[in-house]
């Protein structure tokens, strides 16, 4: 493998894809392009370490130029790819630069979804080093915090709000925002630890509109109530950006498809990874996207060792993992908790600390996936036992065991 590869996008997918290239075997010339200036950071601090002051921006790097020229990787920053030619084998920059390859790996993830709400200042969204620098300004100010979307990174900026001694409201037109990850009885778990910090909850009603300005903003429900803010958050999901690859032939559809080696199909050495991969998922019988850290971590190896190893390609087939800190809960979404009807609690949700996992199962049989808080064993073994799908009656009965031993 002497030829060029390319890797757009420079974010855990796409640095550790270009990583992973050079650790299989990767020989020629490996470049790796972001749109953003910075050096490649990490995205999860942004939300939690980051927003409540308690890291620097430098301890969410994911590379710098030193390390980069160590591996052999060329970076260039602050160039965004516009165009892909599969055909020619060139990868288009704005400006008018073209880098020819011989692979190409999209990781160009996703960007926060808009807010549909303008108001002249003082409304957030949460994805990249420049959100999170604004939002902390506008957090130092004081006044009235409204968070809208009560999914992970919306209970995380809460939580980091607090932190600050914000008062703090999320609303959420859903009645239990966390069931949407895993299931409401869990999910009601986690509004109570809302409640319990202080924070307020609209939840099963929708925003109509935000007006004003940072400092005197208002946020008016779909009930007719007003509420007051400083500072407007909106987390409201993702969209992945596959834009600039229209016209480019890729089949794109909600992120590039591809098949379960991130391949893409019917483009010879055109690799997708990350939050912008729509990949043949093999255990779930079709294509899914998912945006989660160790998801890009674990995709980026597969894709590596594919495109350098064309002849034993690596299937990515994982159990979902995720997870999210939220005041003194560090919490772990191992599989998909959300949609089984199964569910066995062991340990103490009201401890202080509370230390808990819950097990869920499918079809009655299987472990099929956990919630797990402040419990890291019982997060690995969960996870092991998700992998192998090991019955349900024996998960609950190790997770159980190791309870009791622990209290004995
Ligand atoms: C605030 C926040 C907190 C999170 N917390 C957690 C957590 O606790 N646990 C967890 O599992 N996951 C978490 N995630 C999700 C996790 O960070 C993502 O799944 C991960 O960042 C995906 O990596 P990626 O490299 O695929 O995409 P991204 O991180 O989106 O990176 C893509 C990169 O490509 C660049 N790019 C885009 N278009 C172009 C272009 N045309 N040309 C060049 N470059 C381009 C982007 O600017 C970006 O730098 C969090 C995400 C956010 C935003």
């Amino acid at each position: 493998m002497n030829g060029t590869a390319v890797v757009v996008g420079a974010s855990v997918a796409g640095v550790r894809t270009a990583q992973a290239l050079r650790r299989e075997g990767w020989r020629g010339r490996l470049v790796l392009v972001s749109d953003e200036h910075h050096t490649p950071y990490d995205r999860p601090p942004l939300s939690k370490q980051l927003l409540t002051g308690a890291w620097d921006a430098a301890r969410a790097g994911l590379l710098d130029e030193a390390a980069a020229r160590e591996s052999g990787i060329e970076l260039i920053l602050g160039a965004a790819a516009e165009r892909l030619d599969p055909a020619g084998r060139e990868v288009h920059l704005v400006g008018g630069s073209v880098l020819p390859y011989e692979i190409v790996v999209l990781a160009t993830g996703a960007a926060a979804r808009p807010s549909p709400w303008r108001p002249a200042s003082g409304l957030h969204v949460l994805r990249t080093l420049g959100d999170v620098t604004a939002l902390r300004r506008d957090l130092e100010r004081p006044g009235p915090v409204v968070v809208v979307g009560g999914g992970f990174i919306g209970a995380e900026v809460a939580s980091a709000a607090r932190a600050l001694g914000r008062e703090v409201t999320v609303v959420d037109p859903l009645p239990v925002p966390m069931g949407r990850a895993m299931g409401d009885a869990i999910g009601r778990l986690f509004t109570g630890l809302h409640h319990r910090h202080g924070v307020a909850t609209a939840f099963g009603v929708g925003v109509e509109d935000v007006t004003g300005e940072a400092g005197a903003l208002d946020v008016r429900l779909g009930d007719g109530r007003s509420l007051p803010a400083a500072t407007v958050v909106v987390g409201i999901g993702a969209v992945p950006n596959d834009g600039w690859l229209r016209g480019s032939g890729l089949p794109v559809d909600d992120g590039v498809l591809c098949d379960e080696h991130g391949r893409v199909p019917g483009h010879d050495g055109v690799y997708a990874v990350g939050d912008v991969a729509r990949w043949h998922h093999p255990g779930r019988g079709g294509r899914v996207r998912v945006e989660h850290w160790t998801n890009a971590v674990e995709q980026a190896a597969c894709v590596a060792h594919t495109a350098v190893h064309p002849g034993s390609p690596r299937a990515h087939a994982p159990v979902e993992y995720v997870w999210s800190d939220q005041y003194d809960w560090k919490a772990h979404i191992v599989g998909r908790p959300a949609s089984a009807p199964t569910h066995r609690m062991i340990g103490d949700p009201g401890g202080t600390p509370a230390r808990f996992a819950a097990l869920c199962s499918d079809d009655g049989s299987r472990l099929t996936g956990a919630v797990v808080v402040n419990w890291p064993r019982a997060m690995l073994r969960a996870r092991r036992m998700t992998a192998a799908g090991t019955g349900f009656a024996a998960a609950v009965e190790e997770l159980s065991s190791t309870v009791v031993a622990a209290r004995a």
